[in-house]
């Protein structure tokens, strides 16, 4: 049978930002949606990148494994959009289960549909880390070129299955930090996932520009500046204070319910 093979943007072997621990994370290639801000709209075209199979990953992870082991770290798949290549994924994760009992954690926007062959990714993925962007439908469209339903599926259906998750939201100035985004935000995390052990609120930055200019695409957001971390306090207290209203909220209704 041939090797199982994926098509991989890059890897780095000393990752610190993307999931607990050091990481080794790799970036596949491809992705469907078009954010606005993303940092590596190189990762966009499913055909670019470089062919690589299991093993050749596997054999690239080795030498680090008792880093990863000491630091609680493990392996991150990102992208792109890891889930476009689901079977390969799949098959690296058992893989790095089996042979090392290695921590495995899904970088992922959410725009896939539920399938065996998605399950079969999750049933070996540690932690999923979920991007959610904007809450309102044609705002979201208009951020990421894709609908917002699709994304809301796939995170109750890791909820259904109860699958640890953390939340990753880029605060974007002027257009994912309106007081409404950020307490819906909090409201579908504490009303309906009740997976979620963690929310991650990443600043807004404009380090993947020139990425857009080397590609000839059109930056949109020249005029946004930075977020700070007076934005993310912020933006923190507002989604928790939406968390504390559902649960004030529920401890009511319990109540009158008897
Ligand atoms: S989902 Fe991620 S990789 Fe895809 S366009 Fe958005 S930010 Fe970029």
């Amino acid at each position: 049978m041939a090797a199982r093979t994926g098509r991989i943007h890059s890897l780095e072997t000393f990752g610190t930002v993307d999931g607990p621990g050091i990481r080794f994370v790799l970036f596949m290639q491809g992705c469907a949606m078009r954010c606005l801000y993303c940092h590596n709209p190189d990762t966009w075209n499913a055909s670019d990148g470089r062919e690589v199979t299991v093993e050749e990953i596997l054999a690239e992870i080795e030498p680090y494994i008792p880093y990863y082991d000491r630091a609680g770290g493990g392996l991150t798949v990102s992208g792109g959009e890891p889930t476009l290549q689901a079977p390969f994924v799949a098959e690296l994760f058992k893989a790095v289960k089996e042979r090392w009992g290695l921590h495995t954690a899904l970088d992922t926007c959410g725009f896939c549909e539920p399938s065996p062959v998605l399950d079969e990714l999750l049933q070996y993925t540690d932690l999923v880390m979920l991007d959610l962007k904007e809450m309102d439908a044609e705002r979201h469209k208009a951020l990421t070129s894709q609908p917002l339903d699709r994304i809301h599926r796939f995170a109750r259906h890791l909820a259904e299955r109860k699958q640890p998750a953390w939340i990753r939201f880029v605060l974007v100035p002027g257009l994912t930090d309106s007081e409404d985004n950020l307490m819906q935000l909090g409201t579908f995390i504490e009303k309906e996932l009740p997976n979620v052990e963690k929310i991650e609120i990443l600043p807004y930055h404009r380090m993947g520009i020139y990425k857009w200019e080397e590609l000839g695409l059109e930056y949109k957001l020249h005029d946004v500046p930075d977020g700070t971390p007076e934005d993310v306090e912020r933006a923190r207290n507002i989604i928790e204070a939406a968390r504390r209203q559902v649960r004030e909220q529920r401890t009511v209704s319990q109540t009158v319910n008897g």
